[in-house]
């Protein structure tokens, strides 16, 4: 059989996924490299055997030593399928990528292009790719971008209150997730028809945290914008801020541009306001009140932004739940449907995120015929 492997490479982590070539794309391992940077460690599910693996890699594994090591597991444990493309999930499309697309030199030059726009996940996508290029020269490789998703939205949403000679330099929204949002979308359609054409607000509450407005399965508005930073508060990322406390840092604190990106990215969201970790998990075990302060704050801004998102959808016909906060933790999901008791009843669902068989659904869906030649 035919197989396509799925990465998704972040900061510190590389998972992976193969699935085999065929209409059902039957799921055939997968696993992750975490940790990279630090203590890496190599963890793989081999389904056919249910068996499980797990190897301690060397210190000072890189992002490319760890791919090399993946592929070099894969490879010799071939087992009646053959490794024949790869598809990386990548956050930014910019204007230019509306579907998933096979990646050369020009592809990848637009991409690098977009990094200033994505800098905690761009160029860690980019560089998997390039890793991979080398070490596997021939196999044809795939880009699946988290802006293709919502790349319908009409000029209202895409816009900024900016002057045009703003705005002529592509200063514009964008949206995020919507590989995931594409999950859930297929999943609707799939096991909840009637909701699929419903007015359904999905909220994919992960480390990182948006939502998305969907009508007739497709997106329609969403919280985050021309960046990942937007919206609402994340693990480490502060969400909405006014623009004016920006630049209020930049002269009072003296930050630079690299200092404010850093405070932004990674010192703000749960872990800025507990000062104790960016983990939900970890915050809701803690009798610290400011762990309590932090998830209130969370919690809030989901649902007073939901209540935005139903604005759009001029109502609201279900609340899909995902990503590691929406899919375990029914605390935070109760408070949120609390929060928003004063809207007529809706459904509340939780769809598990599955990026990865998304992605191989993108690829067979517009690639299948050229790959299974
Ligand atoms: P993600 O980025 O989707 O992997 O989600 C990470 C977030 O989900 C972290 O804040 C975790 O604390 C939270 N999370 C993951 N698994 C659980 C769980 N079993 N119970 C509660 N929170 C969880």
């Amino acid at each position: 059989m035919r197989a396509l492997l799925t990465l998704n490479t972040g900061s510190s982590s590389i998972k992976f996924r193969l699935f085999g070539l065929g209409a059902d794309l039957p799921f055939l391992l997968g696993g992750k490299v975490t940790d990279i940077g630090g203590n890496a460690v190599f963890q793989v599910h081999e389904e056919e055997h249910s068996r499980d693996e797990t190897h301690i890699l060397p210190t000072g594994t890189t992002h490319e030593s760890a791919l090399s090591y993946v592929l070099d597991w894969l490879l010799s444990h071939q087992d009646g399928w053959t490794l024949d493309a790869a598809a990386h999930r990548i956050v930014h499309g910019g204007e230019r990528y509306r579907a998933p697309v096979r990646l050369d030199a020009e592809a990848m030059r637009y991409l690098q292009s977009l990094c200033p726009l994505a800098p905690l996940h761009q160029p860690h996508n980019l560089a998997a790719i390039d890793a991979l290029a080398k070490l596997h020269t021939n196999l044809p490789q795939y880009g699946c971008f988290d802006t293709a998703f919502h790349t319908g939205h009409d000029a209202l949403r895409i816009a900024y209150a900016l002057p045009e000679s703003a705005r002529a330099h592509g200063v514009r929204r964008y949206g995020f997730h919507g590989l995931s949002y594409a999950w859930i979308a297929h999943c609707l359609r799939c096991d909840y028809p009637a909701l699929s054409q419903a007015r359904v607000v999905a909220a994919h509450l992960g480390n990182g945290a948006s939502l998305c407005a969907m009508r007739d399965g497709k997106s329609i508005d969403t919280t985050m914008g021309m960046t990942a930073l937007d919206g609402l508060p994340m693990g480490t990322r502060c969400g909405s801020i006014d623009a004016g406390a920006t630049i209020y840092m930049q002269r009072k604190m003296g930050l630079t541009v690299d200092a404010l990106e850093q405070l932004l990215y990674n010192e703000s969201g749960l872990k800025g306001l507990s000062g104790i970790s960016n983990d939900a998990r970890t915050l809701s075990e803690s009798s610290d009140p400011r762990a309590r302060f932090a998830l209130d704050y969370f919690v809030w801004k989901c649902t007073q932004h939901i209540a935005a998102m139903a604005a759009t959808l001029g109502g609201i016909d279900a609340l899909v739940f995902t990503g590691g906060i929406g899919e375990n933790n029914a605390g935070i999901r109760a408070q949120i449907t609390q929060g928003l008791s004063f809207l007529p009843i809706f459904e509340n669902l939780v769809v598990p995120a599955n990026e990865e068989r998304g992605m191989a659904l993108e690829i067979y869906e517009t690639f299948g015929k050229e790959l299974t030649r």
